[in-house]
C-alpha cells in the first residue's frame, strides 16, 4: 500500500522516461468495443500507460477485435452487464487469463431521447438495466477478488444528465439511472473502502462518441456552445484521462468522489 509521501513521486518512469501510471495492473472496461467510444479511449490509455486491459462488451467479436488491435496481451470478451451470472463469467475469464484484476471501469451504457409521458415499462427497465444495474452486478462480480486483495479501483460511469436533468440526448429514465450510479457508486466507496477498495465516478458532458452520432443539428451545437465555457464539445480523450488518474495511485486518496468533465457547463 502507499504511504502519503510515495503519492508526491511519480508512480514509475518508463524507459522512453515517460510516467507509467498502471505497469503490472489490470484493469477490466466494460462497453469498450465502440472505435470511437469513451471504453475504447480508455482501454488504450491504460494499455499506453502499461496495463493489461480486458473489455468486455455486448459484441463479443468487437471486443476480441478491439483487445487485438491493443496487442496480444489484452483480452476481449463478450459480456451482458445486464446479467449478473454472465458478469460473473466474465469476470472468472479474465481472472483465468490474468490472475489479477487491479481495475473496474464501469462505463458500458446505452440512452435513448424520449419525452418522460412516453416511458413505458420496458424502456425504463432497459435503460436501469444496462446503465445502473450493470454498474451493481460487475462491480459485485469483482469485489470477492479485490476484497482478497485488499486494493482495487473502481470507477463508474454517470453522466451531466444526473445533475441538471435530462438533456437534448437522454431521457429522464436515463437522468435517473444515471443518478442511481452516483448513489451506487458513493455507497460502495463507504463500504469497501476498509478493503483499500476505491470506487469513484465521472459525469461527463457531451462527449463526441457513436452514442449522439448524428443526432446534433447544427442549431443545437451552437445553443449547447454557449453553455460551455471551453466553447468545444468533448472528446472520449477527455473523459479517458479522468478514468486514468482515478484508476492509478495518483488518486490513492480519493474515494466516493464525483469528478465533471464537461468543459465548465455547470458552473454557476
Ligand atoms: P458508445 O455507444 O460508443 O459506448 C457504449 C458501449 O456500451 C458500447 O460499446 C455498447 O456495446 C456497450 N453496451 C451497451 N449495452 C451493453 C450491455 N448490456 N453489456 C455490455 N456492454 C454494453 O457510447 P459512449 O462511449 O458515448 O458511452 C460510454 C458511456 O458514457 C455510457 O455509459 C454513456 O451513457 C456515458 N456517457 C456518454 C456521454 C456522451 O456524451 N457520449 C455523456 C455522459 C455519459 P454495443 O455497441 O456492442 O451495444
Amino acid at each position: 500500500r502507499l504511504r502519503a509521501s510515495d503519492t508526491l513521486r511519480p508512480t514509475k518512469i518508463g524507459s522512453g522516461g515517460r510516467i507509467v501510471l498502471l505497469k503490472g495492473k489490470t484493469a477490466v472496461i466494460s462497453g469498450g468495443a465502440g472505435a470511437r467510444g469513451i471504453g475504447f479511449a480508455t482501454a488504450k490509455t491504460f494499455a499506453a500507460q502499461g496495463a493489461r486491459v480486458a473489455i468486455l462488451d455486448l459484441d463479443a467479436a468487437g471486443a476480441a477485435k478491439a483487445a487485438a488491435e491493443l496487442g496480444p496481451e489484452h483480452v476481449g470478451i463478450g459480456c451482458d452487464v445486464t446479467d449478473k451470472a454472465d458478469c460473473a463469467r466474465a469476470i472468472g475469464e479474465v481472472l483465468a487469463a490474468t490472475g489479477q484484476i487491479d481495475i473496474l471501469i464501469n462505463n458500458a451504457g446505452i440512452t435513448q431521447a424520449i419525452k418522460v409521458w412516453d416511458i413505458d415499462p420496458e424502456s425504463w427497465a432497459r435503460i436501469q438495466d444496462v446503465n445502473l444495474k450493470g454498474v451493481l452486478y460487475l462491480s459485485q462480480a469483482v469485489m470477492p477478488h479485490m476484497r482478497e486483495r485488499k486494493a482495487g479501483a473502481i470507477a463508474c460511469m454517470s453522466s451531466v444528465s444526473a445533475q441538471r436533468g435530462g438533456g437534448i440526448l437522454g431521457g429522464a429514465h436515463y437522468s435517473a439511472a444515471k443518478a442511481g450510479v452516483l448513489g451506487l457508486a458513493k455507497a460502495m466507496a463507504r463500504e469497501l473502502g476498509a478493503d483499500g477498495i476505491r470506487v469513484n465516478c465521472v459525469t461527463p458532458g457531451l462527449i463526441q462518441t457513436d452514442i449522439n452520432a448524428g443526432k446534433i443539428s447544427d442549431d443545437a451545437r451552437v445553443k449547447i456552445l454557449e453553455n460551455i465555457p471551453l466553447n468545444r464539445l468533448g472528446v472520449p480523450q477527455d473523459v479517458a484521462n479522468i478514468f486514468l488518474f482515478l484508476a492509478s495511485d495518483l488518486s490513492a486518496y480519493v474515494t466516493g468522489a464525483v469528478i465533471d468533465v464537461n468543459g465548465g457547463m455547470l458552473i454557476h
